[in-house]
């Protein structure tokens, strides 16, 4: 009994320094513990290979980041000892850096672009491997702005790397600050009328779906096509986030947000059927 009141106490501090109220807090917190108790990674579908048949598409998992990538808990803010202790991983939790890529109906497309050449992105070579050229994308979809996810949209010498690509980005993430930033301006300028703005809830061509992911960055957007769904940055330690999506990194800009649309979107995934791949979940081999 002791150790619920602790483990209850120390979750409300966390979710307090996740930003929420004290009322959502307390909703929350309830919500953490029912998930903690029920969220296990065998509700849901995980992409578990690096290339997949759907129905009518084949999806690509690109790895952008070399070598393996890990993230400790103090990334994750005040993570209670019991959280640990459950999650397990003393050494860090496994994730990644990754791009994705669907093939469908005669046309190729792109979900973000990694790290780029200035921090040793290996999207590049990951196309190279599928056989698949910068020149072969028909289309790159955006999930937000971050460097890890437009770094590769450009060269090293500032020209286009996707020489024939229309690129789709959230309205809300060019109106936002991220939109003002160096990298994104540089996109923008180098692209032109390449460029095109997505709403939440539009379809963009070969019938994917923008859906609202907002939190991580002010136009955060997950992809759905058919029984996929990209889910960008919604978690970035799947080890942790699952069972207690209450944690968010410090990378996640609204935290409240954040965990609004974590919970959400998993819970949409788990209903559906939905395979789940994201951008830093960790790599299958
Ligand atoms: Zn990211």
């Amino acid at each position: 009994m002791m150790k619920k009141l602790f483990v209850a106490a120390m979750t409300a501090i966390a979710l307090a320094g996740c930003g929420g109220s004290t009322q959502n807090n307390a909703q929350n917190n309830s919500t953490a513990q029912n998930n903690a108790e029920t969220s296990q990674q065998s509700d849901y579908k995980f992409l578990d290979a690096k290339e997949k048949a759907f129905d009518g598409f084949t999806l690509y998992w690109l790895k952008d980041n070399e070598g393996d990538n890990k993230f400790p808990f103090d990334l994750f803010g005040n993570v209670p000892e019991d959280v640990k202790k459950d999650v397990n991983m003393p050494d860090g939790m496994p994730s990644s850096i990754s791009a994705y890529l669907i093939k469908t109906n005669g046309k190729t497309i792109l979900f973000d672009a990694g790290l780029g050449p200035s921090r040793n992105g290996q999207l590049l070579n990951e196309l190279s491997k599928i056989n698949v050229t910068p020149e072969q994308i028909d289309y790159v979809y955006i999930t937000h702005f971050h460097g890890d996810h437009i770094g590769g949209m450009l060269k090293a010498d500032g020209e286009k790397v996707f020489t024939n690509a229309e690129v789709y980005v959230s309205r809300l993430e060019k109106e936002s600050d991220l939109g003002k930033g160096e990298q994104a301006v540089k996109m923008f300028e180098k692209y032109g009328d390449k460029i095109h703005v997505f709403n939440f809830g539009d379809k963009l061509p070969e019938d994917v779906l923008a859906i609202d992911a907002v939190g991580h960055t002010p136009g955060h957007t997950a992809f759905q096509k058919g029984n996929l769904l990209i889910i960008g940055d919604l978690m970035h330690a799947l080890a942790l986030q699952l069972k207690y999506p209450e944690y968010c990194p410090n990378f996640d800009g609204d935290k409240e947000k954040a965990i609004a649309s974590r919970k959400r979107i998993l819970d949409f995934a788990k209903t559906n059927g939905l395979t789940i791949c994201g951008m830093h979940l960790t790599v299958a081999k």
